[in-house]
């Protein structure tokens, strides 16, 4: 890694362009990048999350790591946004020992901004690290490319994002393993499946399958009940949540926009639903995938791996294929407005007749 071999031996470039497709984590590392340079108690090249300078930058607090976003409408970086900088950069560093600036979206920069960035990398202040983070750098001066330390972020494989979450994040490999094989490459898809509520609900949506299939009938009704309510519960939640929202903002008067609330709450719950089919449609996918491939095959529900295994050793093609299809008939459903609770009981009914336990419907 150019970047942690330069951190390491405190040779850091003057000026870095973060360059590749959105979703690869660029503005995270520049960030982490940051609060290295910075941090009391760096381990291994990472930040240790903890001490005062870390927590600055995390509550975007720290004076001397400055991140520059486009702004208004028009979404620019405008020469007063570079001139502030300029400011900011020359005052004595206040605490740490670097001055970051980051350019997020580096190429949304007007000609007059760009000029007067170029200029700043012609003569660059000292102890200041400048990282351009940018999905289209050919929309960039050519001159300011040049002036930078190119660095090039790809679609990462599976296992090195494995390795990232293991190691920034500390989460345990198995888990780490099925973020990994979910998030597709993008680093910053694989933080947002970390946060714990994803998870959680991940978990759950599959617990309930999974009891579904092992259990008895009166068991399925409890489970279908238990899914309507938490629902329920989850309109509720997002009905307040998006009040509260609201009445910051500044309607005084809530009631007044109360279709407005109902209507959002309501599309958030609906989104909701079909997280949790499609949650359930990869994870029949995977059986079927094993059913055809066997246990070699790369499946995305690593954690669930001997359970697939088990299933759909034990169960036919067709079986399974009608469960992929009974998600599909439910996701319909849903998306005509059909009772939940109704058809989450023909789903659940078609799933156990076909993988269940023997015996429980027939
Ligand atoms: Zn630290």
């Amino acid at each position: 890694m150019i970047l942690s071999d330069a951190v390491d031996k405190g040779r850091m470039a003057n000026a870095y362009l973060f360059s590749g497709a959105d979703g690869l984590g660029k503005k995270f590392i520049a960030v982490q990048l940051a609060k290295t340079l910075n941090c009391q108690s760096p381990r291994d090249g990472s930040p240790c999350e903890e001490c005062e300078s870390c927590r600055k930058v995390n509550s975007g607090s720290h004076p001397d790591v400055l991140v520059i976003s486009p702004k208004g409408k028009e979404r620019i970086i405008n020469v007063a946004m570079i001139g502030e900088m300029l400011q900011r950069v020359s005052r004595k560093s206040y605490e740490g020992r670097y001055k970051i600036i980051i350019f997020d979206d580096a190429h949304r920069m007007r000609e007059s901004a760009s000029s007067k960035l170029l200029k700043t990398l012609e003569e660059p202040p000292p102890r200041t690290v400048m990282i351009l983070v940018t999905s289209r750098p050919d929309k960039m001066l050519p001159t300011i490319v040049s002036r930078c330390q190119t660095v090039n972020f790809y679609l990462l494989p599976d296992k090195e994002i494995e390795d990232f979450l293991v190691r920034s994040k500390k989460i345990p490999f198995e888990e780490a393993r099925v973020i990994a094989s979910f998030a597709g490459g993008r680093v910053s898809e694989s933080l947002k499946l970390l946060s714990d509520e994803t998870v959680r609900r991940r978990n759950s949506y599959l617990n309930y399958i999974q009891s579904a299939i092992k259990g008895d009938l009166a068991g399925l009704f409890n489970i279908v009940s238990g899914i309507d309510a938490e629902f329920k519960e989850l309109l509720d939640r997002n009905m307040e949540d998006i009040k509260r929202e609201k009445e910051t903002e500044g309607y005084e008067n809530a009631k007044e926009i109360k279709e407005l609330i109902e209507a959002e709450a309501f599309s958030s719950v609906q989104y909701e639903k079909e997280e949790m089919l499609l949650i359930w449609q990869v994870w029949f996918r995977d059986m079927l995938l094993i059913k055809e491939c066997g246990t070699a095959v790369d499946i995305m529900n690593k954690d669930s791996k001997e359970m697939l295994a088990h299933l759909s050793a034990e169960r036919g093609f067709d079986e399974i294929l009608n469960c992929i299809k009974a998600v599909e008939h439910a996701r319909d459903m849903i998306r005509f407005n059909i009772n939940f609770q109704l058809v989450m009981e023909e789903f659940f009914i078609e799933v156990v007749k076909n993988i269940g336990r023997k015996g429980v419907l027939t």
